[in-house]
């Protein structure tokens, strides 16, 4: 690649303070309201993970209304809606822009604790994650039909409501969405939940392990002393998590906090006066230097294993049984602070007068990043806490800043000129 800027080789910055971006932007400050309400009514509709088809069905009837998309859903639940330059503008065929906002929440909103909204405070399950994203994303596919927008489309952009991207759903919304999409994207940004200045561009890896032990059972007195799952894995656990020695201790030190490993369930037995024959118990282990991921599976495998035997008699006829199965792995990835992605996230964070800040976190964006796509995650404005939680809060006071961040550099990447390297 020659280095001369005149060159139609040289890399393209997207320009996220072009004036033309201005009155788009404008048109979009007193709809915030309104944008708040689509989010709260998007947020009522319950999709926890695995369900997400009712909510999927008012994002697309919303899309759906929008005269300059071709909008569809596919195979796994996604909903996508494409905005395509118009003959003679752009290019049909340059590499596209891809924005996902997740469907999914971790808990929903139940008639016990249901999503409540006061002014511009709302609360409940799933409001901010991923309601706020979801709103953003209908709101940009309606900027995309701006005449202002229109006229400069240099390449398609695609707007994907994905499925399964929280816990269980282990991302397999965007993971099928990408298989289908072999063809390079130009550029991938997740939106996801409120905020207006951190930029996600280290996306943070995950291994979700189940560590099961089984045995013979027994009567709790007449077998006394029989191997029991749940003591066994009380002792696995506090041996992994022990504060000075154990596995989460040396993590911690080895990596100064950028990992973590956390115990999140705990099951077993089946009755209250027996020995159980079932127990296990799930560790969420999270980094951002993946080669970490196996070495702890390796390390809890061989922990598990070792506390079974220690716990089962000698002659081994009822030993207990250990299995380690995964139940979801987040590949890693990230793209460079000086990578031109994200510089124009944060010209455009500076552009609304925020402090751009580098973030790692796990995304929609993982899956790009890990196939080698430049791709970060951003908040869409507001401001919110208690996120996988049913007291999850959201307040709209400001929410138009990263609102206006987020469409100007979604305008600004669907219109930049393309260069060769498109
Ligand atoms: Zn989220």
């Amino acid at each position: 690649m020659r280095s001369s800027p005149e060159s139609d080789a040289a890399p393209v910055i997207a320009r996220p303070t072009a004036p033309w971006l201005t009155p788009l932007c404008d048109a979009w400050r007193p709809r915030q309201r309104a944008l708040l309400a689509q989010q709260v009514q998007l947020a009522r509709i319950a999709a926890p993970t695995g369900n997400e088809a009712a909510r999927g069905d008012a994002v697309l009837r919303r899309l759906a209304r929008l005269p300059h998309l071709t909008v569809g859903r596919d195979h796994v639940g996604n909903v996508w809606a494409t905005a395509t330059p118009a003959a003679g503008h752009g290019r049909p065929h340059a590499a596209p822009l891809a924005c996902f906002a997740h469907l999914d929440s971790v808990l929903a909103p139940s008639p016990d604790a249901p999503i409540r909204c006061d002014g511009v405070l709302a609360q409940g399950a799933g409001i901010g994650d991923n309601g706020r994203g979801l709103a953003a994303l209908v709101a940009l596919a309606h900027a995309l039909g701006d005449p202002s927008v229109q006229a400069r489309l240099t390449r398609p952009v695609h707007l994907v409501a994905t499925v399964g991207e929280e816990g269980e759903g282990d991302l397999r919304g965007v993971r099928a969405w990408c298989d289908a999409h072999p063809a390079p994207l130009h550029a991938a940004i997740a939106i996801d939940g409120p905020g207006d200045e951190h930029i996600v561009h280290q996306a943070v890896g995950s291994l979700r392990l189940r560590i099961a032990m089984h045995g013979r059972g027994g009567h709790s007195w007449a077998h006394a002393g029989a191997p029991n799952p749940l003591h066994a894995l009380s002792t696995f656990v506090a041996q992994a998590t022990a504060r000075d020695r154990g596995i989460l201790a040396s993590l911690a030190r080895s990596t100064r906090g950028r990992a973590a490993l956390t115990v999140t369930r705990m099951h077993g037995g089946e009755s209250l006066t027996g020995i159980p024959m079932h127990a296990h118990v799930d560790i969420d282990c999270r980094a951002v230097d993946t080669t970490l991921l196996p070495r702890l599976e390796q390390a809890l495998t061989h922990l598990a294993h070792a506390v079974a035997a220690a716990e089962s008699p000698d002659n081994g006829l009822s030993a207990l049984r250990v299995d380690v199965v995964r139940l979801g792995h987040r590949p890693a990835g990230g793209i460079d602070v000086a990578h031109p992605l994200v510089a124009a996230a944060q010209h455009a964070t500076a552009a609304v007068g925020r402090t751009p800040r580098s973030a790692a976190a796990s995304s929609d964006a993982n899956v790009p990043l890990a196939r080698g796509i430049p791709a970060i995650a951003l908040g869409a404005g507001g401001r919110g806490g208690g996120a996988h939680t049913a007291a999850e809060w959201y307040d709209d006071s400001e929410s138009h800043v990263g609102f206006e961040r987020l469409l100007r550099l979604v305008a600004s990447l669907a219109t930049q000129p393309i260069g060769r390297d498109a």
